[in-house]
């Protein structure tokens, strides 16, 4: 645990400690050109520096929004008129939906509201203004000073032939494009290129004003040292053989002498009936509707899983409550079933009143001491009741004139079953003993359990099947119950 109340996971503890003393620069990147997901990646640097600076290092954890990116492709849901923004900034592509300044703030802010309600200690940078600001004047001075031995790594590590006129450096045309143009001749001392676009217009960029970004590949390893970075964690998709790291790490140790930053290589993660997350696909989770379904702390469990370079599938719907159960154990919350509480959040709405009389009937007196806390659960019961529970899971307590229709359906074996368990009912009976009367019962009379308790379901829920009968009718008021029995 760290002061903030955060486990330090033991894996994060060992890259911690092969890091050395510091200062650190953690720092972890994603281009908001599409929904973000990959909370998996700011988690897995989140631990790594909450685990040094645990050690008493010095730590800087930044996260760099790749605003300057160029729109690449048309997200899913994004307007086909887009595609006349392809190349062009994403910090300078409108809205798709207008309510944000530019299409990367309308991706980023959202993530940056999730990172902010788990209360993250990370700095958010956007990078087209760590270009306006000239934070990376120097190195692009240099990777442009090095265009050859840039282009060389390029070559050796993909087995391709690059153009003639490759420049590590894409000016901004007129047009807004960052693609298409050619580099033609470097001013160092007015920290200008001199280039000519698509349509042989010449013209120059001022690359300490942020007219123009460094390619991505070489971006990655100038930026290492524009920002004294010591430590990035990597999908495997990037550290595969060829891949983006490959080529950073050379150019960072051969072209701008300065040492490849620690490194923890991360798998996916997948949905379990979906595949792979993958913002291109529409394959996603994101961190905002998962903040409605679990406190923070649950949602770095979850996306960490018990050590992140391996890959894991998330179950969010049968498979939640375990998880959730597993969590609070963990978390020292007071005991109660997450399955429970999905029966009180949909028994009693948003009272947490009465909530907490359903558990203490139930049994649950610790879980309906704190209010707070309790009116918290409910709320991602009652949000995982209604956005992922199987089916079978979901249910609305009826009201007395459905269920006197109801009952009116049932049989007479079934009717005359209900008054009994009715009449057996005692006040103050837990869980346990209430579902002993209606399984003794049941026996006794000769009626099969299952109709029996399709009987007990029909008149409370209207379904033939519900949360398990005697916790459920336990936590009711008596009354109700007696109510709805004697049909
Ligand atoms: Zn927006």
């Amino acid at each position: 645990m760290n002061e903030r109340g955060i486990r330090i996971p033991g894996w994060a503890e060992r890259v911690a400690e092969s890091l050395g003393e510091g200062p650190h620069v953690v720092v972890t990147g994603i281009s908001p050109s599409g929904n973000i997901h990959n909370l998996r990646e700011v988690l897995v640097a989140e631990a790594v520096a909450n685990a040094l600076k645990a050690r008493g290092a010095e730590v800087r954890f930044i996260f760099h929004a790749d605003t300057i990116d160029p729109l690449r492709k048309i997200a899913p849901g994004i307007p086909e008129s887009f595609k006349e923004y392809i190349g062009h900034s994403l910090s300078r592509v409108p809205d798709p939906e207008g309510c944000h300044d530019s299409y990367a703030e309308h991706f980023l802010v959202p993530f940056e509201e999730a990172l902010a309600e788990m209360e993250m200690d990370i700095e958010v940078l956007r990078s087209h203004e760590l270009y306006e600001g000239g934070v990376y004047t120097g190195v692009i001075r240099e990777a442009i000073e090095h265009t050859d031995e840039l282009r060389n790594i390029l070559q050796e590590v993909s087995g391709r032939q690059m153009p003639e006129h490759w420049s590590p450096f894409l000016p901004r045309a007129a047009s807004g494009k960052l693609t298409g143009s050619r580099v033609l001749e470097h001013v160092p001392e007015e920290n200008k290129v001199v280039y000519v676009d698509e349509d042989g217009w010449e013209d120059a960029a001022d690359y300490s004003k942020g007219e123009g970004k460094l390619g991505w590949r070489v971006e990655l390893a100038a930026r290492w040292k524009a920002l004294n970075v010591t430590f990035e964690p990597f999908g495997k998709d990037h550290t595969s053989r060829g891949g983006s790291t490959e080529t950073a790490d050379r150019m960072s140790s051969e072209v701008f002498d300065y040492p490849v930053p620690g490194r923890y290589e991360y798998e996916w993660i997948s949905i379990k009936g979906q595949g792979a997350m993958s913002s291109s696909k529409g394959i996603v989770l994101l961190p905002k509707e998962l903040l409605r379904i679990m406190p923070p702390d649950a949602l770095r469990k979850m996306m960490l899983g018990r050590d992140p370079s391996r890959a894991i599938e998330l179950d969010l719907a049968g498979g939640f409550p375990r998880f959730m159960d597993e969590y609070r154990a963990e978390a020292g919350e007071p005991y109660v079933p997450f399955t429970h509480l999905v029966t009180v959040a949909q028994t009693v709405g948003e009272d947490a009143d009465a909530a907490a009389r359903m558990l203490r009937r139930g049994g649950y007196e610790e879980a309906a001491r704190d209010r707070e806390r309790l009116a918290r659960d409910l709320y991602y019961a009652r949000n995982w009741a209604e956005e992922w529970a199987p089916e079978s899971m979901r249910f609305r307590l009826t009201d007395k004139e459905e269920s006197f229709y109801n009952g009116a359906q049932l049989d007479d074996e079934q009717r005359e079953y209900l008054r009994e368990v009715s009449g057996r009912l005692e006040p103050g009976m837990d869980g346990e003993a209430v579902q002993e009367v209606l399984y003794s019962t049941a026996i006794e009379r000769g009626l099969k359990p299952k109709r029996a308790f399709a009987a007990v379901y029909r008149v409370l829920i209207g379904k033939s099947s519900g949360p398990k009968a005697g916790p459920f009718i336990a936590g009711l008021p008596r009354d109700q119950v007696v109510e709805r029995f004697s049909v």
